[in-house]
């Protein structure tokens, strides 16, 4: 049953006068049994509840990404496939259904072994995406039995029907007006009659080939569900009570936030804070539905709310980082008066789809970072890219560097910030800085080896 709504008016919505929750449960949620029933009981205790977006139980992603690299044997490949069918047969041995289970996930696996020993002599992205997607396949399945053992009506609907992409292996994008044209046409009428659970993270091409939307990809997933089917709130379920001042594990002093705005989680997403994909505020700032983060493993402790207004706009809100940055610097003597460089220079970078985060410049050289994250699944800053800018000019790429942001309010409007932040950081090396274009954030890099005790300064000094 949905909730009934007298305040939402809306026409344009199919499901007018109902409230709609899209719940995303990250792969920590859904790990084992026993987490997959906590995430059961919050759907259970919240009938608007009626999408819910799963990832893969945890490890699963990271063992399918070795499993889709060339240079592994038979003997890993199978033992490989042993550890993942452990990971779900721990699930289904708790339920009702454990042979017929059984049997759709060995259907599963036996098709994925398969298709890893016909395509080991030509792995590329498009093959990774494939076998990449297995995860979220079985995990919803089972999570679907999870829901049904607890008496809650539910089916488990494969994403790929209605989250259309481009052929952007890896990193597919999402094609938004007809994933909200499936969405209204194939999900929207099921949600009566039941909770659907589905995958977050893959899609599908025009080919009709399975794609991914790049790693941790199943925020993003949900975010552009709850836009498609015009939800009132979207709910990321995780591991952590909701979004913190920094990083818990940097400073016991972290504290949860309890409302924050779009702009300044948006930054936080972008610039490390984990708990988030970057990409998952977009639909919802564009839909206006407010987000709640919180722990799937204990609901009752709340969390974060996202949304547009929020009651107070400190100057300082957070502190988020990001490690293994590549900094590159490029530097030409002919950039002086000239015009169009820059324009040469990104051209390259736009062919090569990399996206850089922070930029500053001076006369002859400008400097660029790219983030290079642990899980990423290829390395940025190919040589091929290196080459094509050095045809233009000198190139250097430096790593080991660590991005920090500061998080706020009106940064650039509030006085003394600059003391402020650096004053307690002096000690330090700061390698690059930028600042002025965002209102909510200060950033600048830092030496990895240094990064801990950088944020664990700064917080104390911003928050204590
Ligand atoms: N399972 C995918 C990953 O580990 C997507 C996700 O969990 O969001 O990256
Ligand atoms: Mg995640």
């Amino acid at each position: 049953m949905y909730v009934t709504d007298p305040t939402n008016d809306s026409t344009t919505n199919s499901m007018a006068h109902t409230k709609l929750t899209v719940a995303k449960f990250g792969g920590t949620s859904v790990a084992d049994y026993q987490a997959m029933v906590r995430c059961a009981n919050i759907i259970k205790n919240d009938p608007a509840t009626r999408v819910v977006i799963v990832s893969a139980s945890a490890g699963v992603t990271n063992h399918l990404v070795r499993l889709s690299q060339a240079n592994i044997g038979r003997d890993e490949q199978r033992s490989i496939i042993e550890k993942i069918s452990a990971i779900q047969l721990n699930i289904i041995v708790n339920l009702d259904n454990e042979r017929q289970l059984k049997e759709q996930v060995d259907v599963l696996l036996n098709e994925l072994a398969e298709y890893v020993i016909s395509q080991s002599e030509q792995y590329n992205a498009k093959t990774t995406d494939a076998i990449l997607s297995y995860g979220e396949r079985m995990s919803s399945l089972l999570f679907t039995e999870v829901l049904r053992s607890l008496a809650i009506k539910s089916e488990c609907f494969d994403v790929r029907q209605v989250m259309k992409t481009n052929s952007l292996y890896g990193k597919a994008v999402v094609d938004i007006a007809r994933l909200k044209t499936k969405a209204v046409e194939l999900l929207a009428p099921k949600l009566s009659a039941d909770v659907i659970v589905t995958q977050g993270f893959i899609g599908q091409d025009g080919l009709e080939h399975t794609t991914t939307l790049g790693r941790g990809g199943s925020d993003y997933s949900a975010a552009l569900l709850a836009e498609a089917l015009n939800a009132d709130n979207l709910a990321i379920w995780t591991d952590v009570v909701g979004i913190f001042t920094t990083d818990p594990r940097i400073t016991d002093q972290a504290k949860a936030i309890k409302e924050i705005s779009f702009g300044e989680a948006a930054e936080m997403a972008t610039f490390g804070a984990k708990i988030l994909h970057p990409a998952t505020l977009i639909p919802a700032m564009r839909q206006n539905i407010p987000v709640f983060v919180g722990s799937s493993k204990e609901p009752e402790k709340g969390g974060t709310r996202i949304q547009k207004k929020v009651e107070s706009n400190p100057t300082y809100r957070s502190i988020a980082l990001r490690r293994e940055q590549t900094l590159v610097t490029v530097k030409s003597p002919a950039m002086l008066h000239a015009n169009g460089f820059l324009v040469k220079v990104f051209d390259i970078l736009a062919k090569h789809e990399l996206s850089v985060d922070l930029i500053t410049t001076s006369e002859i050289s400008v400097a660029l970072t790219f983030d290079n994250p642990p899980n990423s699944t290829q390395s940025l800053i190919t040589t091929a890219v290196v080459a094509e800018l050095e045809q233009l000019c000198e190139v250097s790429v430096e790593h080991g560097l660590s991005l920090v942001a500061v998080i706020g309010n009106d940064l650039y409007t509030a006085k003394g910030i600059g003391g402020t932040i650096f004053k307690k950081i002096n000690e330090f090396n700061i390698r690059m800085i930028c600042h002025g274009a965002s209102s909510n954030n200060l950033c600048f890099l830092v030496p990895e080896a240094d990064v801990n005790n950088v944020v664990e300064q700064l917080h104390s000094s911003l928050f204590d």
